[in-house]
């Protein structure tokens, strides 16, 4: 899960990270009395959404009074913002963050992650900062600097030192730096992140060391334990599909193609969207409709994956283990019944590969009903061969 800069930072504050002053603003209105509340002689005005790459986009502007910060806020508001994170549609802005002005000397990189390889959480940092890291990784690699941390131990202090000297840091800021690390390493573990970033991380011309930006990304799996984390969610920053899928406990994910399939177990799952793309297919998302999947559940997904006419053909991949194709099969004449009006047709090829349980009454099943444009597939591979081909010449038509 992810949250806003604005929020990422009170989080940080209340863990010792040294921030920059701020306050949220929804209006032109709030922009002003923030600045006015901050009294800096410059404050900046930010876009809030959930992707960087805001400032070379346009969505960091700095003021020079109260008055100015409000024009910003006008012109910000309700502006759909595209940076190289958001993808050609862009995030749409509804609150900035009016924050005071830092005297920036040199801007750094600074991180949390969890690394798959050791299984340890890693501690990252570059004199490149502002920038893109992934283009400091390709570019310049050594110039990126890693401590891996022993989790029974944390953050010992002599990695902190060995990181701060490392970024030629100058000796007056050493212990600030370390402090700010050790205090980002433990909201890192105290919230559950996946990810702290701190990017810049500026030293000022006063000598302070400030998290300029902040970046908090939280493990899903450990929500539960942070109902605080959980309220800080932003809806309307979310895939309204991927939304209503949690809703019907649903694991969806779109991926932003036209060929949608709906399938039973992750493993089973990714490996559609492999063959999809093997056939020269665009996967429309990943599904996985789980073990227990009901009638109702498979009509909830034909309903998330046919919503707003992105998929152009289903692919339906079931290997009944625990799942019963029968089942399956029942849900997706049920599906028809509910999107189509005569519950005879769907708007969209539908291209079913059963397998497992029950699978000779699911066929029965499918084979019975009146609904059209259902191909039923005998493998994995020919399904996914037919969809492939009916979505191209549905686009050519
Ligand atoms: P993004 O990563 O989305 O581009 P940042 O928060 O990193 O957004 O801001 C982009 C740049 O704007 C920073 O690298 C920094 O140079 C400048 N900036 C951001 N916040 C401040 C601030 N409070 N004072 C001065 N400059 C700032
Ligand atoms: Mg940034």
């Amino acid at each position: 899960m992810n949250i806003h800069e604005y929020q990422s930072k009170a989080i940080l504050k209340s863990y010792g990270v040294n921030v920059p002053e701020g306050y949220p603003a929804f209006s032109a209105e709030e922009a002003v009395e923030n600045a006015k509340k901050l009294a800096t002689p410059v404050v900046v005005v930010k876009a809030q959404i959930h992707a960087g790459g805001r400032g070379k986009a346009g969505g960091v502007k700095i003021a020079h009074s109260p008055e100015e910060a409000g024009a910003f806020a006008k012109e910000l508001l309700g502006k759909t913002l595209v940076t190289k994170q958001t993808g050609p549609a862009g995030k749409v802005v509804n609150r900035l963050l009016i924050e005071a002005g830092s005297n920036i000397k040199k801007e750094y990189y600074l991180s949390f992650v969890i690394d798959r390889k050791t299984a340890r959480v890693v501690m990252m940092g570059s004199e490149e900062g502002g920038m893109e890291i992934e283009k400091v990784a390709a570019e310049m690699p050594d110039k990126i600097l890693k401590e891996t941390i022993d989790p029974a131990i944390g953050l010992a202090s002599f990695q902190a030192t060995r990181m701060a000297y490392g970024l030629h840091l100058p000796q007056e800021a050493i212990r600030k730096a370390t402090k700010l690390m050790g205090c980002l390493y433990n909201a890192f573990i105290g919230k559950d992140c996946s990810l702290a970033e701190i990017n810049p991380l500026v030293l000022t011309e006063e000598g302070d060391v400030i998290a300029l930006d902040a970046k908090l990304n939280f493990d899903d799996s450990a929500l539960f334990r942070h109902p605080d984390i959980e309220e800080l969610r932003d809806v309307t920053e979310e895939d309204p599909k991927e939304l209503a899928a949690a809703k019907e406990g649903l694991n969806y994910v779109n991926l932003g193609g036209d060929v949608a399939c709906m399938v039973n177990g992750a493993g089973l799952a990714m490996a559609t969207v492999d063959i999809i793309k093997y056939y020269g297919g665009e996967p429309a998302n990943f599904l996985d409709v789980g073990g227990d999947s009901t009638p109702e559940k498979i009509a909830a997904a034909f309903r998330i994956m046919l919503d707003g006419g992105q998929a152009k053909g289903i692919f339906v991949n079931i290997f009944g283990g625990i799942n019963k194709c029968d089942l399956v099969a029942e849900g997706i004449v049920e599906a028809a019944k509910i999107i189509s009006s005569d519950g005879k047709s769907l708007p969209v090829p539908v291209v079913v590969r059963l397998e497992g349980t029950n699978v000779e009454r699911g066929r029965e099943i499918l084979k019975n009903t009146p609904i059209q444009n259902v191909i039923m597939a005998p493998t994995m591979e020919g399904g996914a061969e037919t969809i492939v081909k009916l979505v191209k010449e549905a686009e050519q038509a």
